[in-house]
């Protein structure tokens, strides 16, 4: 069976070099234990961080170790109570094709609820990013201005559709023409606006929001947020969830420095890391599972076919790629 490990620290944007995909023997349980089959493999910008040495709120992975994201996973053999052959399960689990566990930290999901990648999506990890960095550090108001990066992105385009469900007027930035107009058509996006195209972020901001920016939600950093940053009224609210812009810079950029704008306008922005808001996971479910029923949130993902691709697949995140969230089918 087949693993993927770190080969090296990549410098710059990541190489498929980077990776080493390895022949293993398949593991044998033991008891206690169950015996568990890939299924979906969960790439995400966040691992960049994660192949480089340096203290993070999660460790690095060392090289040639094996990789771990989220997954889903079938039980294929069981010698665990509580997890029998058929049963599927979500959590942090290695880059191998079958692997043995002790069930820690692992949830069952129910594949006839929901499709099973959506546990890696919008009922998973991204769905809960995008409700609790809107709802705890935005605290969007009813027809407020939200802007939101990395809009067509997993996150981003929950966060556009959950701050329309909460009646804000949502703008959103994205790396095509072609996303532009899926924010608007199919998430019902306000307006958009293609970072790539567009020179003068600032004006753009201004001609999109006219009454000012009260949310930011940033999964990008970098100039496209200087440019929300010139445009943000009294009190408004940024959510700093994500810096893609910034996760293969080799020195760290240093910008204008905007901290008058947020003294001028009271501004309030914070720092987000969703493991640090677990208690809250139950309430943000009950809400995301609801605008799904009601067709108020839509989930789209991007599906690689092949374990083996599961590199090209994450480096593909940096290059914009995916549309919603990028998932690797085993
Ligand atoms: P996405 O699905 O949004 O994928 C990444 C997207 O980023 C790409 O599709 C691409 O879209 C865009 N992108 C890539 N390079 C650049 C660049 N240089 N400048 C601007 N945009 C770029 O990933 P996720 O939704 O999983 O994550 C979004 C952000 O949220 C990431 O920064 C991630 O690290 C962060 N995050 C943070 C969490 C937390 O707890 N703090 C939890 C989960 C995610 P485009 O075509 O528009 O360029």
């Amino acid at each position: 069976m087949k693993a993927i490990q770190l080969n090296s620290r990549p410098v710059g944007v990541p190489q498929l070099s980077d990776f080493k995909l390895v022949t293993e023997e398949q593991p044998k349980i033991k008891a206690g234990e169950m015996l568990l089959k890939a299924s979906y493999l969960s790439v995400d910008p966040y691992l960049r961080g994660r192949m480089m040495e340096g203290k993070s709120y999660i460790a690095p992975f060392e090289l040639n170790e094996t990789m771990s994201s989220g997954m889903i996973a079938e039980v294929v053999e069981s010698n665990l109570e509580g997890f029998s052959k058929g049963d599927f399960v979500s959590g942090m689990l290695e880059w191998k094709e079958y692997q043995a566990s002790k069930g820690e930290e692992l949830m069952k999901v129910d594949g006839q609820r929901a499709p099973l990648s959506s546990y890696l999506g919008v009922l998973g990890m991204t769905g809960l990013t995008a409700y609790l960095g809107l709802t705890e550090i935005g605290k969007p108001k009813a027809g407020e201005t939200v802007v939101v990066s990395g809009a067509a992105g997993a996150v981003g385009s929950v966060v556009g559709q959950i701050a329309k469900a909460l009646g804000c007027r949502v703008v959103g930035i994205a790396g095509s023409d072609e996303k532009v107009e899926e924010l608007k058509s199919n998430y019902g996006f306000d307006a958009g606006i293609n970072y790539k195209t567009t020179e003068n972020m600032t004006k753009a901001i201004a001609e999109a929001c006219p009454e000012g920016v009260d949310v930011y939600f940033d999964n990008v950093g970098g100039e496209i947020s200087d440019g929300v940053m010139m445009n943000v009224n009294q009190f408004a609210r940024v959510i700093v969830c994500g810096a893609i812009s910034m996760y293969n810079a080799t020195s760290m950029p240093m910008g204008p420095r905007l901290d008058s704008i947020l003294i001028k306008n009271s501004v309030l922005k914070q720092g987000f890391i969703v493991f640090n808001y677990a208690e809250k996971y139950g309430e943000a479910m009950s809400h995301i599972a609801k605008w799904l029923q009601e067709g108020k949130l839509k989930s789209t993902e991007t599906i690689v076919e092949g374990f083996e691709n599961t590199p090209q697949a994450f480096i593909d995140l940096f290059e914009g790629k995916n549309k919603g969230k990028m998932i690797v089918k085993i």
